[in-house]
């Protein structure tokens, strides 16, 4: 069965002591939880250390974003290979705020997933759709495209831990979270596009993340849905008891669902 993870996407947020200071009352809290994979995505100048804070518990590391390349003259960038050295064991890839304001394109979504993979990262893939697409009823064709090119020439065995996070663009930051039916529908289409173009194992072991202002009041509902695997949290990641109750309900709902 698939094992629920909550990330946390602390976007350009948080000082240093700030940083520290959600690290370490999140580890402690979830020093001995291994129901749940409880993933923190600092700022990269912080990543050192909330590793430290994280060592020795069941907490991961992850970043909000790689270069292609794995080195080179490519000022103000930061590579997979340094993420690994650092620690990471994840990074987002695609994220709608990478494509909104930094040109971050599908073909680039697709060398990055490269890239992760490379260095032995998880890549977190995000896709969804604008709130114009949605009205136009063209959110799976959208989302079809993004996956279509992300996963271009990408095998199976490439990508054994590659999670995707489903984000809707319209969600994200503004306080209006997809329904858990809206989320679920959608969230089935992606595993039936992996199905029809990796094969059903593949789909039905991949995990796939809900996010767009995710909080401790709809959390629950969300993950009542059977497609649902975990969620990746913008604003409530930097709330330390609101995160907290997130990962905590999300422990609840899918283990009393025998998941
Ligand atoms: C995100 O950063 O991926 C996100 C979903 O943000 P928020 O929860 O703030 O909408």
């Amino acid at each position: 069965m698939r094992k629920p993870l909550i990330a946390g996407n602390w976007k350009m947020n948080t000082s240093l002591s700030e940083s520290k200071e959600l690290a370490s009352a999140i580890a402690k809290t979830f020093s001995q939880t291994h129901e749940c994979d409880v993933l923190l995505l600092p700022p990269y100048v912080n990543l050192e250390s909330v590793r430290h804070h994280v060592l020795n518990t069941p907490i991961l590391l992850g970043a909000q974003n790689l270069h292609f390349e794995d080195k080179g003259a490519f000022t103000g960038e930061i590579s997979g290979q340094m993420l690994r050295n650092i620690g990471c064991g994840y990074v987002l890839v695609g994220h709608s705020e990478r494509r909104q304001f930094f040109g971050d394109t599908d073909e680039w979504v697709n060398k990055k997933i490269r890239a992760s993979l490379r260095n032995l990262l998880f890549p977190i893939v995000c896709v969804g759709e604008t709130l114009s697409q949605r009205e136009r009823k063209q959110t799976f064709s959208v989302i079809s495209n993004q996956l279509h090119t992300a996963f271009s020439d990408i095998n199976e065995k490439e990508i054994p831990q590659c999670v995707i996070a489903y984000e809707p663009v319209w969600a994200i930051g503004t306080g209006n979270t997809a329904s858990p039916a809206e989320a679920q529908e959608v969230h089935v289409s992606i595993r039936q596009w992996f199905s029809r173009h990796y094969n059903d194992a593949f789909a039905s072991r991949v995990r796939i993340l809900y996010g767009g202002s995710v909080t401790a009041h709809t959390i629950a509902d969300l993950m009542a849905e059977p497609d649902l695997d975990g969620a990746l949290v913008g604003g409530s990641s930097l709330k330390v008891n609101e995160f907290i109750e997130i990962v905590k309900k999300t422990i609840h709902i899918k283990s009393s669902k025998g998941v």
